[in-house]
């Protein structure tokens, strides 16, 4: 009855009290998102800033932002009346790694005070690199990284700048520095031993044919998973400035890449997209009981 047969020992171990990742802990472990990086440091064509980052959260929802005082609080708080919650994860609104300091004090501060619980952090990639051997010293376990192209052609359409060095830089050269700093932060957190999970978000006509490529490169590199989730194109998800007109993918057109990929569903399913702010099990957002102004009322 073991839910993850085909993967080695060692990330089973790794993942099996993961509510994401595990079929046995997703019933028995809660997990929490702390909403505590507003800015970003690239531009998806899919992105409505007036709500979370598109490429974790589930679409359409707009997170209270937290100072990080106030994030390892309500992590403890958490911890505290929810005993089975095993994992903190920063995932937006926008880019952990685009608001370090909020990130790292963040992270850090949780790591003092209850230093059995997971940290988990979900990025565009832009800037892993310089990253990587803090997050590796604080014990960061799981990173997921959100690579749509591993080809600047295909990358500039999807993604029109990034900032690189305090300046945009635009097209074909932005996306260029994306693909290489992603793989680059993949290539050093898996060197690391840190399990990286990549997500990709499949746009029919730009990238789906490219996924193939992307899923083959990633996993050699040692992406011990790859997630390809669709593009979600309903106008009350927000207006995509850069994509309008673009349709998401059909359901047989989604399971068809997952399938040519060997996307592993049996794990794959759980992922519901949550809140930059969820709290709870999945599937339950106990997020309401802990928000800001009633935060410092928490002990
Ligand atoms: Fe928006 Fe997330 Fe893309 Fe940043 S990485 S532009 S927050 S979807
Ligand atoms: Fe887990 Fe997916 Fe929710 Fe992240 S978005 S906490 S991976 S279920």
């Amino acid at each position: 009855n073991d839910p993850t047969p085909e993967l080695p020992q060692a990330i089973r171990e790794k993942i099996q009290d993961h509510p994401c990742y595990s079929e046995e802990a997703h019933h028995h472990f809660a997990r929490m998102h702390v909403a505590v990086a507003p800015a970003c440091n690239i531009q998806c064509h899919y992105c409505n800033r007036k709500y979370d980052c598109a490429n974790e959260s589930r679409p359409g929802v707009v997170s209270e932002v937290l100072k990080p005082h106030q994030a390892v609080k309500k992590a403890l708080a958490v911890a505290a009346s929810i005993p089975e919650m095993t994992v903190v994860g920063i995932a937006g609104p926008g880019d952990g790694l685009a608001n370090p300091t909020r990130t790292f004090q963040t992270f850090r501060g949780i790591r003092e005070q209850a230093d059995d619980i997971k940290l988990c952090l979900s990025t565009n990639g832009m800037a892993l690199p310089e990253h990587v051997e803090e997050l590796a010293a604080l014990g960061v376990d799981h990173i997921t990284i959100t690579i749509n192209s591993i080809d600047p052609e295909v990358g500039a359409r999807i993604h029109p700048w990034v900032i690189w060095n305090k300046k945009r830089v635009f097209g074909v050269e932005g996306a260029r520095l994306l693909i290489q700093q992603q793989q680059k932060g993949l290539e050093m957190l898996v060197e690391r031993g840190v399990l990286v999970k990549v997500n990709s978000v499949m746009i029919p006509g730009i990238n789906d044919e490219h996924l193939k490529e992307v899923s083959r490169v990633v996993k050699a590199k040692g992406a011990f998973m790859h997630n390809i989730m669709p593009l979600i194109s309903e106008p009350e998800h927000g207006t995509y400035f850069g994509l309008n007109g673009q349709r998401g993918p059909t359901q047989a057109e989604l399971t068809a890449l997952r399938d040519a990929c060997g996307t592993d569903m049996k794990m794959m399913r759980h992922c519901r997209q949550c809140r930059a702010d969820a709290v709870g099990r999945l599937g339950e957002d106990r997020g309401a009981e802990f928000t800001a102004d009633r935060i410092d009322e928490l002990e």
